[in-house]
């Protein structure tokens, strides 16, 4: 560890202050806590966040629901009305990390959490998020794990974060604030593609929080759920995994929301997929052939080609779970 100054906040505009002095929000820490013992990053100061009013779930007056960007996971995943409406949030969660991180994490949290590449978190190893300009020692190195899906000649890391493939299929936004007031962002928005600036993961501008991600009401009520496959059942991360939301009604699928994680450098969504199910009758054939789209315009690397038949395994058989089989 290195010395750095570590400040509580004591009211929201405290943080804001603070964040526009270049401090670093801290809540559950179970992220940066690591990456500043290996020196991964080195925050000159950490503004803690844990005391602000910021951990309620509601149900907004648009019939939305909103997620307090201080919610733990684990209170998130047990709370009564994600259980019930969206199970694909509370399955997501309950599959990530442990039962000690899901108590001390929260879900704003989650979804800045940093990549899992292992050269990120070798600090002699090339890498362009960690270290602008020095190269990406993944691409030609061991990259089994690595992305598919949105990668550039800069980086080919994954996001790790299960939660936030279930809030980009269920088309979330993230509630922001600044100094300058607040904004909303959709989720497809929030986390950026590396191009060719991995170390930009966010469109967080200078000093922002996050304070809440709010799930859209949606009219017809979804049945859904959350598949991961790993290479262990427990405390691991996604090797691919599917959110998959659907609204059948008269025998048609009306309405469908897809996203992989562990397969892009950000949440997938899959609108080829979404569009082949949209109109027709569930059937295993109508899931097998909408799952073909799953890898379209998949860019495997060297160690990391089976994903593409995974992912496609992935969506077709949570597909089948979720939709039925006829
Ligand atoms: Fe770094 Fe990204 Fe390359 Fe991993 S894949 S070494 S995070 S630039």
């Amino acid at each position: 560890m290195y010395p750095f100054t570590f400040t509580k906040a004591s009211d929201t505009r405290d943080a804001l202050n603070a964040g526009q002095r270049g401090g670093r929000y801290i809540a559950g820490g179970t992220t940066l806590v690591d990456l500043m013992r290996e020196t991964v990053e080195r925050p000159e100061t950490l503004v803690d966040i844990s005391d602000l009013p910021l951990r309620e779930i509601t149900v907004t007056e648009r019939g939305g629901l909103r997620i307090g960007a201080l919610v733990r996971m684990a209170e998130a995943a047990a709370h009564t009305t994600v259980r019930t409406t969206y199970p694909v949030i509370s399955q997501a969660l309950e599959l990530s990390a442990s039962a000690q991180l899901r108590n001390m994490a929260t879900i704003g949290g989650n979804i800045m959490q940093r990549t899992r590449c292992t050269y990120f978190r070798d600090v002699t190893a090339a890498c362009n998020k960690r270290d602008p300009g020095s190269g990406c020692a993944a691409q030609d190195g061991f990259n089994r794990t690595h992305a598919i899906l949105g990668t550039s000649e800069s980086c080919v890391a994954t996001h790790p974060s299960d939660a936030a493939v279930a809030l980009a299929a269920l088309e979330a936004t993230v509630h922001l604030l600044g100094p300058n007031g607040e904004r909303g962002i959709p989720f497809a928005d929030f986390l950026l593609r590396p191009g060719s600036t991995p170390n930009r993961e966010q469109a967080l501008r200078r000093g922002e929080l996050i304070t809440a991600v709010e799930i859209p009401s949606h009219p017809r009520p979804l049945k859904s759920g959350y598949l991961k496959v790993r290479d262990r059942q427990s405390y691991e991360f996604a090797l691919t995994s599917v959110a998959v939301a659907l609204h059948i009604r008269g025998g048609v699928v009306r309405e469908a929301r897809v996203a992989a994680g562990g397969v892009g450098t950000v949440p997938w969504k899959l609108p080829a997929v979404e569009r082949r199910l949209i109109g027709e009758r569930p059937s295993d054939r109508l899931w097998t052939e909408a799952a073909q789209q799953a890898a379209e315009g998949a860019r495997p690397l060297e160690h990391n080609r089976f994903k593409v038949e995974l992912l496609k395994r992935t969506v077709e058989r949570q597909l089948r779970v979720v939709g039925g089989t006829k």
